[in-house]
């Protein structure tokens, strides 16, 4: 697989811990845990996972003292695990009180989200988000301004809303509100400069969970400033639906070079992994040969000559086993993730695409004795046979891999 290069939109670089975010660096990928904060030992469980999957930023929500307090010690435990994954914390109607109160939270925090619609009302809400604007000037924190649909700062909304009555040809009122996300996110980025804060530590987000308000939200933003945008489908929904939504959305705006980190905001089914929000964010992007991250394994849809479960089970089983050894291949074999592997289910195409692979297996398809030619760089160099032929076709890859 090869990464092609898409013009970016030109932005300004911020960098968040260790991980640097803008059109100058590769498209980031981020996830958000679904632990409580308070609960140190989850939390920290879960961001490492999250981590060794992948995930460059990890966002914790800061919604209470008992979790502000344990913010310390999940950066600490990560440390000692010798996870440097940068954690965000997520503030919403508290940000302020939390931040002036944990002062130990505020400095491990590597990034503050603030929603600007969940700070407060009139004046208040101006000196608690100036509060928090000076905490991050004070710890030298960058700051997400995310704007969400479902939070929208009503005094922005009914700005715009009387602006818009008054027009000859009054906008609908969708557009008004996709208007007052934008003007919502803006307005509070001048604000934060205007109180000190510097440009180059922000990031803006604004967060929709339709696919066409979503592109049109964004394409607006991005004309109108130069901040870097966090990229995401919000309540994308569960399974399919939400892989499928925010796979559509997030495909355009990053075609059109928008977007610089990117979440895919799934709803986990009972008992549902969370790291499969970061398996599909490192699959838009490589799909997109915008970044490679695990080598991908092509693999046919199966059909009626395929008559057993063994090619469905190769494909499932040798894509689990790369994705296992990636945390360490990464570091051990740069550009492994570039390696592809080919799992196909007959002779009908079954060579070909397995030749055009680095490492491809054929198999024999409904009827026969499983049989299976191996082509190693287009070249057939044996054939599995047998009940072990995963196992064997595994340790080819191996082999492939490490010399
Ligand atoms: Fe069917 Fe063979 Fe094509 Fe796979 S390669 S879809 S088994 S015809």
């Amino acid at each position: 697989m090869t990464t092609i290069s898409i013009p970016r939109r030109k932005t300004r670089q911020v960098q968040v811990g260790n991980v640097w975010v803008g059109s100058d660096h590769p498209v980031v990928v981020q996830s958000m845990t679904n632990t409580d904060t308070a609960d140190a030992a989850a939390t920290t469980q879960q961001v490492y996972e999250l981590w060794k999957a992948g995930s460059e930023l990890v966002r914790i929500t800061v919604n209470s003292p008992e979790a502000a307090a344990q913010v310390a010690t999940i950066r600490a435990n990560l440390d000692a695990m010798g996870c440097d994954v940068p954690l965000v914390g997520d503030f919403h109607f508290n940000g302020d009180r939390l931040l002036r109160d944990y002062p130990e939270c505020a400095q491990a925090l590597a990034k503050y989200r603030i929603n600007p619609g969940n700070v407060g009302k009139g004046s208040k809400r101006d000196e608690k988000y100036a509060f928090m604007i000076e905490q991050a000037i004070k710890y030298k924190k960058p700051v997400r301004i995310g704007v969400n649909w479902g939070s929208l700062d009503q005094a922005v909304v009914v700005k715009l809303m009387d602006a818009n009555a008054k027009l000859a040809q009054p906008l609908s009122a969708d557009a008004v509100m996709r208007e007052a996300l934008i003007v919502s996110a803006l307005e509070s980025a001048d604000q934060a400069i205007s109180w000190g804060l510097d440009p180059n530590q922000i990031l803006l987000s604004c967060k929709v969970s339709h696919v066409q308000d979503l592109i049109s939200v964004y394409r607006s933003l991005a004309a109108r400033c130069d901040y870097p945008l966090h990229l995401g489908l919000t309540e994308a929904g569960m399974g399919s639906k939400g892989i499928v939504a925010s796979t559509a959305a997030l495909s355009v705006l990053l075609q059109e070079g928008i977007g610089d980190t990117i979440r895919i905001s799934l709803t986990p089914e009972p008992g549902g992994d969370r790291r499969t929000e970061i398996i599909v964010a490192q699959e838009i992007l490589q799909t997109m040969g915008l970044r490679s991250f695990t080598p991908l394994v092509t693999a046919c849809p199966g059909c009626g000559r395929t008559s057993s479960t063994v090619f469905q089970e190769l494909a499932s089983s040798i894509q689990s086993f790369l994705r296992e050894q990636m945390p360490i291949w990464r570091l051990q074999y740069p550009g492994v993730a570039d390696m592809t592997v080919a799992v196909m289910g007959c002779v009908v195409n079954g060579p070909g695409e397995s030749k055009l692979a680095d490492v491809g297996i054929s198999l024999p398809g409904t009827g026969e004795i499983p049989v299976c030619p191996v082509y190693v760089d287009g070249e057939k160099t044996v054939t599995l046979k047998g009940d072990q032929i995963s196992e064997s076709f595994q340790s080819i890859v191996l082999d492939y891999v490490q010399t």
